[in-house]
């Protein structure tokens, strides 16, 4: 780009002068054109310079009856900058420098005057001239920076001292005044400012005081200082403040306070988020888990209880299923209301998620007060909800652990109010239960079996053992009970005692009792085939099964199907099962009796069997209980009562067995008493059917008696 003429205006009324200056003035400088125009009175200097910028202005000291001086002093009062070389004569030195002093930015003397000369002065006035203009720019840009930040920023000098702010500080100061952080502006000393604030009590104005003296005597760089204010309005603000030392020779250091209320607001929601439960509002976990934390250390300390209640709502899944979430997320809420409002203040309850909530009583002086809110807790359910023109029925289930008795940390006390909670379910919903150290490991094999049970029928899991039965008049296998096994794939083989009770309970009896009648009849039957002598089979009958409405058929057809005649299978029936209902038993157990099947009563003595009703059922035997025989020889009370019912059964003509004969001592004891048959380890262990096989083809026997080892 070609670069514009320099233009200059010579102020001048001597022609001879104008000649001449003109002359030493080249048509072109540094590459650029050169015009002059020519003004010989102030009038018509004035005008030009109102009409046309100028590069340079050349002013002539004598202009008639007024002088340069007058004509430069009111051109800079115009405000106009052209920068202005001044003429004088010879001798006029002191004009000169009134001239600079008025604002010429240099001068020459007219008779000394020469081409070079008045060329050099005019390259370096415009130099000059660009260089100010360079520095004006950039202050101006500096200062368009600073008072567009939003940040209030203010230099301080050695001494803290304000010796320039920024526009944000000064409209800050003007609604703030000269109070911390703010104040008036230039002159002000800041650490006086933040002297006062900090004796006023403004723990903002102490740190600082203390940040800006450190960056000032230079022990440290820099200084920064997040701080809560609180504005005239009242409202809070969050201020960053930062001290970072200036370079150079003013040696001070700039402070800058930056609004930073919106990202503390930002952070606060986050805070909240990350703590509370976004449909409730309620705490989430890992506020109650810090909570708990706390009361802990407070409850250890104090040497006072705390409790924890795991509480969750029976059948939610069915209201959420069936009426959609948002009804289930308007109960839940609604709960949460109840729930908060039920309790003290410093108690927390806070949701886990789904239908279950948790409570923490941080101060229980007795267990009563734990029960009495749980109590409280249940009644809050009493009330329906109403929720989108319904009315909804719902009552929750509450587990309670104690510290320091339930668990030491946070995580037991949790899962053992847990275990608590799953015992109340299981106990019929809308109860409170408290944990029991022996809750947890029942609770934990309970939840575990009953799992694996509904798969191990299918899985074939179960295993059917026989043990023999022994006459004492033969030594003779006359028989053998049918004793049920479960082979669990994690834990093991597992004795009936533990899972016939939870077969019971989760009904499951019905189609195990099936299989093991079938199963056995069908061994038995095929070991009369194999041509072993024929013997009994004895089922245990559990109470479900034997309370079951088409018993009678489920046994004909099982006996049908396996071909086995009636007379080998015994059933053994406790007196539980029997007395529960005895004027039915003895219904079913005729009809069982027709059919042809043989019955022993099982575990006699342990229970209440009432002599008339014995008397009534038409049972074959009976089984004296194990737990007589154990002691048989040792403890007089259990000799009399096996005696008893050995003579009680014959007297009733009903054969005895006795159960769980494991020493030579109980044998003969038995044998002197007349006792008819045995079962027990000193013959042998229950064993799958391949080894009773081979007991059958060994025609193991019991050896006779030995004389010398009657009872004394
Ligand atoms: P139960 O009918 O009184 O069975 C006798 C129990 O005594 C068996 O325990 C047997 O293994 C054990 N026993 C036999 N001789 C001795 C001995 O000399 N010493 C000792 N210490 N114990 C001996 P098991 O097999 O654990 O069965 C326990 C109970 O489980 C049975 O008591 C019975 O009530 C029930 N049960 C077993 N199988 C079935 C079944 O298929 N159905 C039903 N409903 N209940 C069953
Ligand atoms: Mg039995
Ligand atoms: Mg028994």
């Amino acid at each position: 780009m070609k670069e514009q003429e320099i233009k200059i205006l010579l102020v001048e009324d001597d022609e001879d002068d104008v000649i001449l200056i003109k002359s030493f003035i080249h048509s072109e400088m540094n590459g650029r054109k050169v015009s002059i125009d020519l003004a010989s009175s102030f009038t018509e200097a004035v005008a030009c310079l109102d009409k046309t910028q100028y590069d340079i202005c050349l002013f002539d000291y004598r202009l008639g009856h007024v002088n340069g001086l007058d004509l430069l002093r009111s051109v800079r009062a115009r405000g106009i900058t052209t920068p202005v070389i001044f003429l004088t004569g010879q001798g006029d030195e002191e004009v000169a420098v009134e001239a600079m002093k008025a604002g010429a930015t240099d001068y020459l003397v007219k008779a000394k005057l020469s081409s070079d000369l008045l060329y050099k002065s005019i390259r370096y006035v415009m130099e000059l001239q660009k260089k100010e203009e360079a520095l004006r720019e950039g202050e101006e840009l500096n200062s368009l920076i600073l008072n567009s930040l939003t940040s209030l920023i203010a230099v301080l000098d050695k001494e803290g001292n304000i010796i320039a702010i920024n526009k944000a500080w000064e409209h800050f100061a003007s609604e703030n005044g000269n109070n911390f952080p703010s104040c008036t502006g230039v002159g002000v000393n800041y650490l006086k400012v933040c002297r006062q604030a900090a004796e006023a009590g403004i723990e903002g104005a102490r740190k600082a005081l203390v940040g800006i003296q450190a960056v000032l005597n230079g022990s440290q760089a820099q200084f920064t200082l997040e701080y809560s204010f609180r504005s005239f309005g009242g409202k809070e603000l969050w201020f960053l403040m930062r001290v970072v030392r200036l370079a150079g020779k003013h040696g001070g250091v700039v402070v800058t306070h930056t609004d930073i209320t919106e990202r503390k607001q930002a952070e606060e929601t986050i805070r909240y988020l990350a703590y509370h439960d976004a449909l409730t509002g309620l705490p989430n976990r890992t506020l109650f888990n810090d909570r708990i934390a706390l009361a802990m250390a407070q409850a250890h300390r104090d040497r006072h209880k705390l409790a924890v209640m795991f509480l969750d709502l029976d059948r939610f899944k069915i209201i959420n299923d069936t009426l959609g979430h948002s009804i289930g997320d308007k109960l839940l809420q609604d709960v949460a209301r109840r729930l908060t409002a039920c309790l003290r203040e410093g108690d927390t309850v806070a949701r886990l998620g789904g239908d279950e909530f948790l409570v923490l009583l941080p101060r229980v002086d007795q267990v009563e007060d734990v029960a009495k809110m749980a109590e409280r807790i249940l009644e809050i359910f009493k009330i329906p909800f109403r929720l989108d023109n319904h009315e909804l029925f719902i009552s929750s289930s509450i587990g309670i652990a104690l510290y320091p008795g339930d668990g030491d940390n946070a995580q037991t006390l949790l899962k053992n109010a847990d275990t608590a909670l799953n015992r109340a379910k299981a106990q019929g919903r809308n109860i409170y239960q408290f944990y029991t150290s022996t809750m947890n490991a029942r609770a934990f094999e309970r939840v575990i079996l009953e799992r694996g049970l509904r798969r191990a029928l299918e899985q074939e899991e179960f295993m059917i053992y026989y043990q023999p039965q022994i006459s004492l008049h033969t030594g003779h296998i006359v028989g053998m009970e049918v004793l049920l096994r479960w082979q669990h794939p994690d834990l093991g083989l597992i004795l009936p005692m533990k899972f016939i009770p939870l077969a019971e309970d989760t009904g499951l009896i019905a189609q195990l009792g099936e299989w093991v009648l079938r199963t056995a009849c069908a061994q038995n039957k095929a070991w009369q085939q194999a041509g072993f002598p024929p013997l009994c089979v004895s089922v245990n009958l559990s109470p479900r099964l034997f309370k079951q409405q088409n018993l009678i058929q489920l046994i004909d057809r099982i006996l049908k199907e396996t071909q086995l005649d009636p007379h080998y299978l015994d059933l053994e029936l406790t007196e539980g099962t029997t007395m529960e209902n005895a004027e039915m038993a003895i219904t079913i157990l005729q009809e069982l009796k027709k059919m042809g099947v043989r019955l022993s009563m099982d575990d006699f003595g342990t229970g209440y069997s009432s002599l008339s009703y014995l008397k009534r059922f038409p049972i074959d035997r009976l089984k004296i209980d194990r737990s007589f025989v154990l002691n048989i020889t040792a403890n007089p009370d259990d000799a009399v009562i096996a005696m008893l019912i050995i003579n009680m059964a014959h007297n009733l003509n009903l054969k005895v067995i006795a159960e769980g004969v494991e020493t030579e001592e109980q044998l003969s004891f038995l044998r002197f008493h007349h006792c008819d048959e045995i079962q027990g380890f000193i013959f042998s262990q229950p064993v799958p059917a391949e080894a009773f096989t081979k007991l059958l083809e060994e025609k193991r026997c019991l050896p006779p008696e030995n004389p010398d080892k009657t009872e004394k």
